[in-house]
């Protein structure tokens, strides 16, 4: 609880924690005192007291976000990336690799990126973060990922006991959304995190807690969207997706897909053509915004193709289709956290699964 105030609302003093949390302020002592030993908070001098009250100042603790770093790796369909962060998510070191193995040899090149990684941080490692697709417990078992050929795989008690250092595992698209969450200033009362690559992720957070159900919440890329005997004006007749069923989200909102459809148009044929897929997602996410009040909507993937009409038409048919107070207070936005946001979310997973902090 300290930590987690101290990582949200910046420096404090041991009375501003215990108003806080609710603990006593001997209590509060003890576990700054604790914390100072292990290197987490550090006394950043006094304050002086906003109300010129006579007495003395009160010292200020913060948390270090220096002492410790993090390794976080994020798996792609094909390659992975990885670096060194710092507590704050900020990115110290990289490296990657391009073409990733599948299966045991898979496994065997996440643990020599895990071990290079780890070489190069230049504090002792709080823990490593993995993002991968596919679905994940919440014990680290990558229950399926087919791209990767893993089926009940224990990757976090696997990499754990390869490495001697925490590993936390989880699904991409849940990463990101933990990853927006804590860094990227969203407020996660109701999140909805939409990654385009590939394939079409997402990731929920209600009320401040990620929603996992049975492990595919957020399953929205292969909803079907173009029936095949209703073909869409601008989009045409459905095309046949990688799950063998037509019509789905994925066939128009991955990036292959958007990059085929606006190829040789000019720019205005183009923008009609992304409108066109922000309508059809419109549609998709009208029910969700409805259902659960969402309140933030971000996008993450190329800006390009995702940030000008097809943001706005999403939003525009959100609006259409549901009643102006569910969706007057909406926003959908790209994210801020650029490329790194995946990474973002691995180190997350260890600020939560190590420090409670999230
Ligand atoms: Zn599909």
């Amino acid at each position: 609880m300290i930590l987690q105030h101290l990582f949200h609302a910046g420096p404090c003093s041991r009375a501003d924690l215990a108003r806080a949390t609710g603990l006593t302020r001997v209590t509060v002592s003890d576990l700054v005192a604790a914390l100072l030993q292990a290197g987490l908070v550090e006394e950043l001098g006094q304050q002086p007291r906003p109300d010129n009250k006579v007495g003395k100042p009160a010292t200020l603790v913060g948390l270090r976000t220096d002492s410790f770093q993090i390794v976080g790796i994020d798996l792609l369909d094909v390659a992975a990336h990885g670096a060194v962060l710092d507590l704050t998510g900020a990115v110290v070191e990289r490296r990657g690799v391009p073409e990733m193995p599948t299966g045991d040899a898979g496994v065997r090149a996440l643990v020599a990126l895990c071990a290079e990684l780890l070489a190069l941080a230049t504090h002792p490692v709080l823990g490593i973060g993995i993002t991968s697709p596919g679905v994940i417990d919440e014990a680290g078992t990558v229950l399926q990922a087919p791209n990767r050929e893993w089926y009940d795989l224990p990757l976090a008690e696997i990499l754990t006991a390869e490495l001697g250092v925490p590993a936390q595992v989880a699904n991409d698209a849940n990463a990101a959304a933990l990853g927006e969450f804590t860094f990227g200033g969203a407020t996660g009362s109701g999140l909805l995190t939409i990654s385009v690559g590939d394939g079409v992720g997402a990731g929920l957070i209600l009320d401040g807690a990620l929603l996992l159900g049975q492990g595919a919440v957020g399953e929205l890329g292969h909803v079907t969207v173009i029936d095949d005997d209703v073909p869409d004006a601008m989009l045409g007749t459905p095309e046949r997706c990688a799950c063998g069923r037509l019509g789905c989200l994925e066939t128009i909102l991955s990036v292959p897909a958007l990059r085929r459809r606006i190829a040789g148009l000019d720019p205005r044929a183009a923008e009609a053509a992304l409108a066109a897929v922000g309508h059809r997602l419109g549609l998709v996410l009208a029910p969700v915004v409805s259902m659960v009040n969402l309140t933030e909507i971000v996008l993450s993937g190329p800006a390009d193709l995702l940030g000008g009409p097809l943001l706005d038409a999403t939003l525009s048919t959100i609006r259409e289709r549901t009643l102006p107070y569910v969706s007057r207070d909406l926003q959908l936005r790209m994210t801020t956290l650029g490329e790194d946001g995946a990474l973002a979310g691995a180190a997350v997973l260890v600020l939560s699964g190590r420090l409670g902090v999230s």
